[in-house]
């Protein structure tokens, strides 16, 4: 398998941000899944069986942080990597999101370079144990 065929479910409740995402990322040849709500990602996660997770905070019906918590005690998403969207660029902030579980952190606004090298490592580290 290779890494531009990488499964990544983007959790986002902001149309323009899950638009942006979306086309940097499948412009980049990965494979595109979305959901725009806590509970329509915890559905997707099962459904899609994606290799990575980017997860936005707040989102309708079940926050990022109970979805992701979800997912992952679910046994069959052992090592599925879920990085937390978070508009917060507070120093201190990463800690705190790391600190609820999260593997990762992708500030928004969304940085075109900065999104496809944090994706890029999380890509190569997945096709290494594949
Ligand atoms: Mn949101």
């Amino acid at each position: 398998m290779t890494a531009s065929k990488l499964k990544i479910l983007i959790v986002e409740d902001n149309m323009m941000n899950k638009i942006l995402f979306r086309e940097i990322l499948s412009l980049k040849g990965y494979e595109i899944f979305e959901a725009s709500s806590g509970t329509e990602a915890v559905r997707a996660a099962a459904q899609f069986k994606p290799d990575l997770i980017l997860m936005d905070i707040q989102l309708p019906e079940m926050d990022g942080v109970n979805a992701m918590r979800l997912i992952k005690s679910d046994d069959k998403n052992i090592g599925l990597p879920v990085l937390a969207l978070t508009a917060s660029a507070m120093k201190g902030e990463e800690e705190t999101i790391l600190g609820k579980g999260f593997d990762g952190y992708i500030a928004k606004p969304i940085e075109v370079k900065g999104l496809l090298e944090t994706v890029g490592r999380y890509a190569a580290a997945i096709k290494g144990h594949k």
